[in-house]
């Protein structure tokens, strides 16, 4: 038997060596599902499975890195990184971008953010001549997004009883029309949402049975993590992907399935049974993760649901301590009472501030964390919020990249055609994008086409937009001529943004300069990395991996040793030593928007396991009495799960924290604005993609001289995603442009930048 699957207990190695035919394992938090699909798959590559016959999915970028890492040091790295391992967003968008033109898509289709989705439907409710307070972008886009998870087209909208009348309900009855026209802008433009990845797929496999065969006989096996929280629209790719092989195997817990709001269907998993008859079942029960109090009060909590596959999970780890609930006089008492916490925890029981996190319900929550935590002068990463590529510059040096290679991706073209200022206003814009309306044609056709402009603009305007036009055909000649680096640099002076941006010394501007290079360096990494692995440089596939970044993606080297903050959404399938469930108060947890129905108050308590099983030794819980809430304070009750937990597993804390006196911390008028409710849902993975948006507040000297960047310097070994094990020889620059020279044993001696190299001490 091979070592490697010495260290799976009985069950597990079960589900680890049968590979072929239906499996589902079902089973609780913490019992080793993500580590049974990453051994499978090792298993299967080490019985000679080729790796690109074997596809495998995951809920992030994140996870799909770590299981490829973990795959790698059993099977090694040339194998483990032609695996088709991935979320279903960035596989599908990989797989459509070779199958686009069968759709009628161009295979260099960009993609859209949601910022972007939120603009286009701006633009057709204003089209439609709509009332805009009455058809919101986000309330549009959600049920838009809905009906595409449910794989329902426009034209069956339509006929789509149930929906009409929930959109009549809500005084929201052209919703199908508008839905209409955003797929027809979307098509005609070559530009995809998040989930038309997902829907094209489907489209794909279904009007083009030869396309789904090259890919059904390609997957020789197909796994699933998380399969709970899998939509319509995924579970029917799955199904079609499986039919021929059927070695199919998914892993998930009913008890996590917290994405219904987004389409997840909790079904998918019930109904594994009836889809693939004579399916192998696999329980897990052995926790390996948390201590016997987390996991006992957790059984406890999730036993409250009605609706549930019962499951005996247990731990043989230690007792451990009882989960502290902590009473809080105020939001900002409770932000000192955590931070106080985990400053006696971290100097008195050795652990490091990566073992910490916490974790909330909405993200506007952060803010009390993130303030209390810099003025202890204690490092936090923060996940969600404004991330890097979000910021403007670099949404706007992406926007010239994406017309680049997309010129009809109009949201794109509206954000740069009068930036830096080229005085094209405001009525030369509506006055294209009126044109382009009408004639069916895309903005960009109507600039390109002078005869119709010059009937449009006076000769002013018209040099102005043809000195744009020349200014994007340059750019778009260097599509197949230059590496995606060179391209964007060129693209960052010849546009006038670097110009822009050097204009003026102040702080903010020099971070802007910062932040571009910064973006620079990162195509640069991109580049150096494919042209290693032997993938596509260009830009169209930069692109592509910036937008499909997740949440939970793109952590730096410097982001390593910090406390986490994040949505409990975000937080599915990581583990922390220390877990600190904040703002557990009726209204916010539960969600005011939930506790009408029985089926919300279940998702919900569903999240609230979800939190609590992230932990692996101590588990604390708080509320506050009064919170901040549209600038105003008021009173909030512990929410009703504190006291669903089995009291034999929980203690109060009395303690009394001594906090600062905060200046006019009840007066409203001079309280800051914060908003709850809206803010509500987690941000999607994908849609708010991106870089961490990190902080470190410690005085530590970013790099320590020549030759050694932290604990990185000459002679220690590391371990590289890709490249695997190697020795450095060399480090030079400082942070953030630090680079090292490292000679791998597999892969020969290579320069990387340590901000995006990951490399890992062993
Ligand atoms: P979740 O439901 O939260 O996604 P999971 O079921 O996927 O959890 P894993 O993340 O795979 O669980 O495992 C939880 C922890 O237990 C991990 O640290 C994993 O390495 C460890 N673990 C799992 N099985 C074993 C085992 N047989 N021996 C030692 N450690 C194990
Ligand atoms: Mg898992």
């Amino acid at each position: 038997m091979q070592k490697y699957l010495d260290q799976l207990n009985s069950s597990q190695r079960e589900a680890v060596v049968n590979t072929s035919g239906p499996s589902l394992v079902i089973a609780g938090a913490g019992s080793g599902k993500t580590r049974v699909l990453t051994f499978r798959i090792a298993h299967l590559l080490t019985q000679g499975v080729p790796p690109h016959r074997i596809l495998a999915l995951t809920f992030t970028n994140k996870a799909a890195r770590e299981m490829k890492e973990r795959i790698a040091s059993i099977v090694g790295n040339d194998i483990a990184r032609n695996l088709w391992m991935g979320t279903f967003h960035s596989i599908f968008a990989r797989i459509l971008r070779s199958e686009a033109e069968r759709i009628g898509y161009p295979s260099s289709f960009t993609i859209y953010d949601t910022a972007d989705s939120k603009s286009l439907v701006k633009s057709i409710v204003k089209e439609m001549k709509l009332n805009d307070k009455e058809y919101k972008p986000g309330a549009v886009l959600g049920r838009i997004s809905a009906a595409k998870n449910d794989l329902v087209t426009p034209a069956s909208y339509a006929r789509d009883q149930h929906r009409m009348m929930e959109d009549q309900a809500t005084k929201k009855g052209m919703i199908y029309e508008i839905y209409t026209r955003y797929m027809r802008y979307c098509y005609k433009s070559g530009v995809m949402d998040f989930d038309d990845l997902l829907l094209n797929t489907n489209i794909l496999f279904r009007d083009h049975p030869e396309a789904l065969q090259k890919y059904q006989n390609i997957f020789q096996y197909i796994m699933v993590d998380e399969y709970q929280d899998t939509n319509y629209s995924q579970y029917i790719i799955i199904k079609k992907l499986a039919e021929k092989h059927n070695n199919i195997c998914v892993v998930g817990d009913d008890a996590q399935s917290i994405y219904s709001f987004r389409g997840a269907k909790i079904e998918n998993i019930l109904n594994f049974r009836n889809d693939y008859p004579g399916y192998k079942l696999y329980k897990l029960e052995q926790n390996y993760r948390s201590t016997q109090t987390i996991v006992n009060a957790a059984n406890s909590i999730i036993a409250k649901n009605s609706k549930q596959i019962k499951k005996d999970v247990f731990s043989e780890k230690d007792t451990g301590n009882k989960i502290k609930i902590h009473n809080a006089i105020s939001d900002i008492e409770e932000g000192y009472i955590v931070i106080n916490d985990i400053k006696e925890k971290h100097l008195r029981q050795n652990y490091d501030y990566q073992d910490f996190a916490i974790l909330y319900r909405t993200n506007a929550q952060s803010r009390i964390f993130e303030e209390a935590l810099r003025k202890a002068s204690m490092p936090y990463k923060i996940y969600g919020g404004l991330s890097f590529y979000q910021r403007k510059e670099i949404k706007d040096l992406l926007a010239y990249c994406r017309i680049t290679v997309n010129p009809s991706d109009q949201e794109a073209l509206k954000r740069i055609i009068n930036y830096p200022a080229r005085g094209i206003g405001k009525t030369t814009l509506d006055k294209i994008e009126a044109a382009a309306s009408a004639t069916g044609k895309s903005m960009w056709e109507i600039l390109v086409s002078v005869e119709n402009t010059s009937k449009l603009f006076n000769a002013g305007t018209q040099k102005k937009l043809n000195s744009f036009v020349g200014l994007i055909s340059g750019f778009r000649a260097g599509v197949n001529q230059l590496s995606a680096y060179e391209l964007v640099t060129e693209i960052a002076t010849q546009s006038g943004m670097m110009k822009e941006l050097y204009q003026d010394r102040t702080p903010e501007s020099v971070a802007r300069q910062e932040n571009v290079q910064e973006l620079l360096n990162g195509i640069q990494e991109f580049t150096m990395n494919k042209t290693e692995e032997g993938g596509e440089t260009g830009l169209v596939n930069f692109l592509e991996e910036v937008s499909l970044l997740t949440d939970q993606d793109n952590e730096s080297e410097d982001d390593i040793n910090k406390i986490t903050l994040m949505t409990i959404h975000s937080s599915k399938g990581l583990e922390f030593k220390n877990v600190y469930v904040v703002g557990v108060e009726e209204g916010l947890f539960p969600s005011n928007m939930t506790i009408e129905s029985e089926q919300g108050v279940e998702e919900e308590r569903r999240l609230f396991y979800v939190a609590i099983t992230r932990a692996e030794d101590n588990a604390t819980v708080s509320f506050a009495r009064t919170r901040y809430k549209y600038g105003e304070s008021s009173f909030c009750r512990p929410s009703r799960f504190i006291n669903e937990i089995d009291s034999e597993y929980i203690e109060f804390s009395g303690d009394q924290i001594k906090i600062p006196a905060v200046q006019g911390r009840f007066s409203a008028s001079s309280a800051p604005k914060r908003s709850f409710g809206s803010s509500d849902s987690p941000s999607k993975p994908g849609y708010n993609f991106k870089k961490v948006n990190s902080h470190t507040v410690q005085n530590r000297p970013s790099s320590l001289g020549s030759g050694s960047v932290g604990n990185l310097k000459p002679g220690v070994i590391v371990e590289h995603i890709r490249f695997g094990r190697g020795k450095i020889v060399n480090i030079e620059g400082q942070i953030p442009n630090a680079k090292a020279m490292v000679d791998f044993d597999n892969a020969g001696v290579k320069q990387l930048l340590l901000k995006f190299a990951k490399l890992k001490i062993l």
